[in-house]
């Protein structure tokens, strides 16, 4: 039972309160401006103008057969040349890649070392030249650098999820075929995008300097292109909805999907879009020499081994692709 003490103080109380209230609604609300503002976009986000060209299909064949490659002389530390010769006398292998593409190669959150299947594939390659896997220095490239390094010389190979292509072999050269992949879309879950088809009149996330970007200019003309620097950057415009799909290599959009399970890919292969090693023109030492090294990984086991490390995202395992040589 509360005293008449108590209540007195409890209404006093009450009053106080309320008389507070009324001196402060006496008070100016302050004005709020909406707090939302549109997210801005990656640096270096570059809108395609859809006036703008679009590439002209591939002439075929314009070099037969382009994944065909040189035969290896002797897997393993063996060889000689005048390339290889120079990498093991600086005694450090030099690699271009993206340090931000997961599952290919990235940073490992724990340890910080870049790993993924194309690094892996490179370090490989370092084992069986300099004797260690650990004696490589990797240089991060965007997609349209690959080229440029390989023909400057500021790497000594690309790792970098790239397609082999005619086009391509006319400035650099390649090893063997050591991934296969196949173009096609990511959009958000339930977003009614089911494929390229879909695109036509959508707003669309493409890294410059791609078989992707061409390939979708190509055939959804209509599209609206957004380019960025990175596929990771892709991942942001989509997830803020700047852009309503990524379109690129399945493996590349199998590492996005798996940063975010409200993404699924979708729809048909675009394209086939066989990875190789990129190795700069009139290097044919070393372009044997890595052809030996992908031999041995397919044979040992360590194809199978790098694969079910990062890939397995794609599906089962499967058998390595078989190389094709033009000698
Ligand atoms: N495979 C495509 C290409 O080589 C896209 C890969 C990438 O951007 O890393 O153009």
């Amino acid at each position: 039972m509360r005293s008449a003490r108590g209540i007195l103080i409890v209404l006093l109380v009450v009053t106080a309160l309320a008389s507070g209230c009324a001196s402060d609604s006496s008070a100016p609300l302050p004005t709020r401006s909406p707090e939302y503002t549109a997210p801005p976009l990656p640096a270096k986000a570059i809108p395609v103008l859809t006036d703008s060209p679009v590439p002209p299909s591939p002439k075929t064949p314009q070099c037969g057969d382009p994944t065909a490659s040189l035969r290896p002389t002797e897997a393993g530390g063996a060889a000689r040349g005048p390339v290889i010769d120079a990498i093991r006398a600086r005694g450090r292998l030099l690699v271009g890649l993206d340090t931000g593409s997961n599952l290919f190669s990235y940073r490992d959150p724990v340890s910080g070392a870049v790993v993924g299947f194309d690094a892996d594939i490179a370090r490989e390659v370092a084992r069986d030249l300099l004797g260690s896997p650990d004696l490589i220095e990797f240089r991060s490239l965007g997609s349209a650098e690959r080229e440029t390094a390989l023909q400057n010389h500021t790497v000594d190979l690309v790792a970098k999820t790239m397609t082999i292509n005619c086009e391509r072999r006319e400035k650099v050269a390649f090893s063997t075929v050591y991934l296969q992949a196949h173009q096609r879309v990511l959009a958000v879950k339930n977003s009614g995008i089911n494929g390229l088809a879909d695109l036509a009149g959508r707003r669309v996330c493409i890294v410059p300097g791609t078989t992707s970007l061409d390939h979708v200019r190509r055939e959804q003309p209509t599209a609206t292109i957004l380019t960025v620097p990175t596929w990771a950057d892709c991942l942001v415009v989509l997830q803020q909805r700047q852009v309503d799909a990524v379109s690129t290599d399945d493996a590349i959009l199998a590492g996005l999907a798996s940063q975010d399970p409200y993404t699924e890919l979708v729809g048909n292969s675009i394209s086939v879009e066989p990875y190789g090693i990129g190795i700069p023109k009139g290097s044919d030492d070393l372009v044997r020499f890595v052809n030996g090294t992908l031999d041995r990984i397919r044979n040992d086991g360590t194809w199978s081994r790098i694969y079910h490390e990062y890939l397995t995202v794609l599906g089962p395992v499967p058998a390595p692709p078989p190389p094709t040589y033009q000698d």
